[in-house]
């Protein structure tokens, strides 16, 4: 039996509304991310992309509607919800490094808490990630120590050290200096290209035409256009959209 067409979408979300008192910034939300896909996620400021994504991880508790991961709507609390948290790697515009921990320990303290790994295992495990996004001489540094560019990728391995089933990405290079940004976009496409499943919320252009399955364009709280990159760039059907793009390419 082929996983691919019997398995649910990785993430699921349907008619999900959520209010922050009486400004409502998620309005009858519908998408999906499905497996071994990138969905990129553009909008404006303010139009609810962050809030999505901390839905995604019931960070934001949501009004109406529902979301699934794998298949399974999220739980509420308790156990079943830290199980969710680690199937879901975060990564955010600050990296939210452990600041009085090295590096190596960042990426091996929640694998050994929440996945019951052992200390050898989380550390080999980490060192590989360290290896793959290239800081493995950073390993005993502490965050402070490291460039932005750096700290970003410590922050990814750290996500990956969890072996997560998703990964979503806010904003993840706006707080870098510009000679920053590519080297964690080259470390986003190959985890991309190696199949990993992401929902990533950036302004890199460039990234949503190479790397993306999907566009989703958010507006004021709404999903205005879920397209392929390629329609949404060169066709663009909404005049959110299309004003959008002409503000920021
Ligand atoms: P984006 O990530 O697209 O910039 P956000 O999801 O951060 O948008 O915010 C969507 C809207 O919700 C904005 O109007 C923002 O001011 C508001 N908002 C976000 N977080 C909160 C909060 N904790 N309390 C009240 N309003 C919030
Ligand atoms: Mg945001």
């Amino acid at each position: 039996m082929s996983t691919a067409t019997s398995a649910p979408p990785m993430i699921k979300a349907s008619g999900v509304n959520k209010y922050f008192g009486d400004l409502h910034v998620l309005k009858e939300i519908d998408f999906e991310v499905p497996r071994g896909q990138v969905v990129v996620v553009l909008g404006p400021s303010g139009s609810g992309k962050s809030t999505l994504c901390r839905a995604i991880n019931r960070l934001e508790p949501i009004n109406s509607g529902e979301i699934q991961v794998d298949g399974k709507p999220l739980p509420a609390e308790g156990k079943a919800l830290a199980a969710l948290r680690a199937d879901v790697g975060m990564v955010f515009q600050q990296f939210n490094l452990f600041a009085h921990k090295t590096i190596l320990d960042n990426v091996t303290l929640a694998p050994q808490k929440v996945r019951k790994v052992s200390s050898g295992d989380a550390r080999k495990t980490a060192m590989e990630l360290l290896e793959r996004v290239g800081i493995a001489d950073q390993a005993q540094k502490y965050p402070a120590q490291l460039s932005g560019g750096q700290q970003q990728r410590a922050a990814i391995a750290r996500a990956l050290a969890m072996r997560p089933k998703v990964m979503l990405f806010d904003e993840p290079t706006s707080a870098l200096d510009p000679e920053m940004v590519q080297e964690v976009l080259d470390t986003m496409t190959s985890l991309a290209d190696e199949g990993m499943t992401m929902l990533v919320v950036t302004h890199e252009m460039g990234f949503a035409r190479r790397a993306a399955h999907r566009v989703v364009f958010m507006s004021d709280g709404e999903i205005v256009e879920d397209s392929t990159p390629s329609d949404f760039f060169t066709a663009p059907k909404s005049e959110r959209a299309k004003d959008f793009l002409g503000k920021i390419l």
